[in-house]
């Protein structure tokens, strides 16, 4: 189950341009720098510092279960790469902490959490023809984060859901959780990473100005998306391609900015010696194993028959104690460990919400309240069906609805999510349970026990 909606500078690029122009002012010819596209970043409720916190946090859970290459020449050379082109990226006085990982996996694969922490599969260095389109796959990567598409995507999913804010008054401001569910889901290919066409765009065209700007064939960012799709004719897309979806005209809008930068240079860098070296140094690091990205084969421990206390600021209720809680600004999720799948879906446990609702007082208005949840929670989770019709239940003497849906798990087999809704002057509380459907049985009593618990307070 995914709940996620599921990542200035230029100005002052702008005026040493113009400083630049003034100097050389007879050689270049004027225009050609005020042509380049001017990117804005979009809207975004996070601050950079946010950035930085949640991707160090998604960074350190992802070093711990990626298959890393753990070749310091590798690491070296990605890190070299990368700072070179950041180096002529528009950071808007941010200081990233700029971090650049070989992910010994033969998806051809690269992705940046925010904050810039950069991981990139050995399978995207095999498969560049030339440093010029590791360049462009990286460069791509880094204007994501630059641009900071990741919480910009996350503030629209609040903004959305209505549980920005709502979060702080139901359960306190408590934010020392470890963002689990909402870091992986950035890192690892999860909802977040589902940037929008316009982020796309961006991307493209401030990868192709920085390739220009570092000096190598700026063409390199169209022709690997080019080769990709070309390589997978009939199959499956290698993940980067459905992580960085072709926003329709994306070779067509490369070609666009590299006209209005004035052409590709005449001695625009396609290669170098060290790049063959190090594909060569990649090509012979042992092939892993890598394991499914989903949950671990093997199934999370039985939950505990002994509950804990939780407390919240309006509500209250016991947990299993061998689960964990992951909290963002909108949720919180107990899980048990492997409950979370590698992308950031919840496998088995128990996600928390609260949405911001119209309650008109109405007979109708939890069952309307409880329908709009289903189609915003389908909006993430194409494959959830309604197994069974909202059911009238008591919560603790508070009227709630049930309704039973069946969903495709991250496991890969069906799940089912079982989910209760009540409303309470904070808005639409909600409690959605979620096991494998085979596995479902065994957790449905934790579930109930669980639910019997919960307690509004006001
Ligand atoms: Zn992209």
């Amino acid at each position: 189950m995914r709940v996620w909606g599921e990542q200035g500078q230029s100005r002052r690029r702008w005026r040493l341009r113009g400083l630049l122009v003034a100097t050389l002012g007879l050689t270049l010819a004027p225009g050609v720098w005020a042509q380049r596209s001017n990117l804005k970043p979009p809207w975004n409720t996070y601050s950079p510092q946010r950035d930085v916190q949640l991707g160090k946090e998604s960074a350190q859970v992802l070093a711990k279960r990626l298959p890393l290459c753990n070749d310091p020449k590798v690491d070296a050379y990605l890190t070299k790469l990368g700072l070179r082109l950041v180096s002529k990226m528009p950071t808007r006085g941010v200081k990233y902490p700029w971090e650049f990982h070989c992910v010994n996996d033969k998806e051809i694969n690269a992705f940046a959490l925010p904050g810039g922490y950069v991981f990139v599969n050995r399978g995207a260095i095999e498969a560049a023809d030339n440093e010029a389109q590791l360049a462009a796959v990286m460069a791509h990567e880094l204007s994501h984060v630059v641009l900071r598409h990741g919480t910009a995507q996350a503030s629209k999913a609040q903004l959305m859901q209505g549980a920005a804010g709502i979060f702080g008054q139901i359960f306190g401001g408590s934010t020392s959780g470890a963002l689990l569910s909402q870091g992986v889901a950035l890192g690892a290919g999860g909802l977040l990473l589902r940037y929008s066409r316009s982020d796309e765009t961006q991307a493209d065209v401030l990868g192709t100005q920085t390739l220009y700007d570092v000096g190598y064939d700026p063409r390199a960012m169209a022709q690997f998306f080019e080769k990709l799709q070309a390589e997978t004719k009939g199959k499956n897309p290698p993940q980067f391609l459905s992580d960085h979806p072709n926003p329709g005209n994306r070779v067509a809008r490369v070609n666009e900015e590299i006209d209005k930068l004035g052409g590709v240079p005449p001695n625009a860098k396609r290669d170098s010696p060290e790049f063959e070296a190090i594909k060569r140094e990649v090509m012979s690091l042992p092939v892993v194993k890598t394991p499914p990205a989903s949950v671990g084969s093997a199934p999370p421990p039985p939950p505990s028959g002994n509950f804990v206390d939780y407390q919240g600021n309006g509500v209250a209720l016991k947990v299993p104690e061998n689960w964990k809680r992951y909290e963002d600004n909108g949720s919180v999720t107990f899980a048990p460990d492997g409950g979370i799948s590698q992308k950031g879906g919840l496998a088995y446990g128990i996600i928390v919400s609260v949405n911001q609702v119209q309650d008109d007082g109405s007979e109708q208005a939890l069952e309307n309240a409880t329908r709009a949840l289903i189609r915003e929670l389908a909006k993430t989770n194409p494959g959830l069906k309604m197994a069974r019709e909202p059911a009238r239940v008591d919560l603790n003497g508070q009227p709630g609805l049930s309704t039973y849906l069946s969903n495709e798990s991250s496991t890969g087999t069906e799940e089912t999510d079982w989910l209760v809704t009540v409303l309470q002057p904070q808005g639409l509380v909600s409690f959605l349970c979620v096991a494998p459907k085979a596995a479902f049985p065994e957790y449905e009593k934790t579930f109930t026990t669980v639910l019997n618990s919960v307690r509004f307070q006001r």
